[in-house]
């Protein structure tokens, strides 16, 4: 069966991260919005023309415009074995358009890695990014960039009352959608706060899980 999976998860719970390693483990396309979007402008489709003259005029890209992109996207061949949706959906008006658009696929198995406030905030605000060249740190306790030398500093937006504050705003946009999806025989939470070799144990498990009950549904 196809692996329709939407991947869900706070700022700093690694959701891109996990996405990537569970499509790659699979062999199926991993597909967030911000790639296809930035896709659709380079390739100059009718519809990355349109977004690129939103995203100009500084606006934010509206829900027909990403969904017809999505759409786009998800009629592509390689989508037959499933996907990984990062990113998408992100309001309930996306994700009942995303019912009409998988409607006849394999069900949407939607996994959303929980990991507590204090946790998050823990992790993203020990990060730290090098001021001279702009990599990531890989540990917190360095003192200089492993790859230029140079000092590492916190971003603003790692500061702990930013964080707070991103949290809050991911928590009250995403709540409505998770209880949109919470009541499906194909919603899985994992928990994130583990390593993240765990975490991918874990939700390759979920997922597993969810299909084969969902496939059990079908027959
Ligand atoms: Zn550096």
């Amino acid at each position: 069966m196809a692996l329709n999976v939407i991947m869900m998860g706070p700022p700093g719970a690694g959701k891109g991260t996990q996405a990537d390693r569970f499509a790659r483990s699979r062999g199926i396309p991993k597909i967030s919005t911000g790639d296809i979007l930035r896709e659709a402008v380079q390739a100059g489709t009718e519809l990355g023309l349109r977004a690129r003259a939103v995203m100009e005029r500084g606006e934010l890209v509206s829900d027909d415009l990403i969904i017809g992109i999505v759409q786009n996207r998800l009629d592509r061949p390689d989508t037959a074995g499933g996907f990984v949706l990062d990113g998408f959906p992100r309001t309930v008006a996306q994700a009942r358009a995303l019912d009409g658009l998988v409607a006849g696929r394999a069900p949407l198995i939607v996994v959303d890695i929980a990991v507590a406030d204090d946790e998050l905030v823990h992790r993203l605000t020990a990060r730290r990014v090098c001021s001279a060249c702009g990599t990531n740190a890989d540990r917190a306790a360095d003192a200089v960039c492993g790859r230029c030398g140079g000092s590492l500093v916190q971003r603003a937006d790692d500061r702990e009352d930013v964080v707070r504050e991103r949290l809050r705003v991911y928590a009250r946009d995403t709540r409505p959608l998770i209880e949109f999806y919470r009541g499906r025989p194909t919603f899985r939470s994992v928990n994130g706060a583990q390593p993240p070799d765990a975490v991918a144990a874990d939700l390759a498990a979920a997922i597993e899980d969810a299909a084969s009950g969902a496939g059990e549904q079908v027959r």
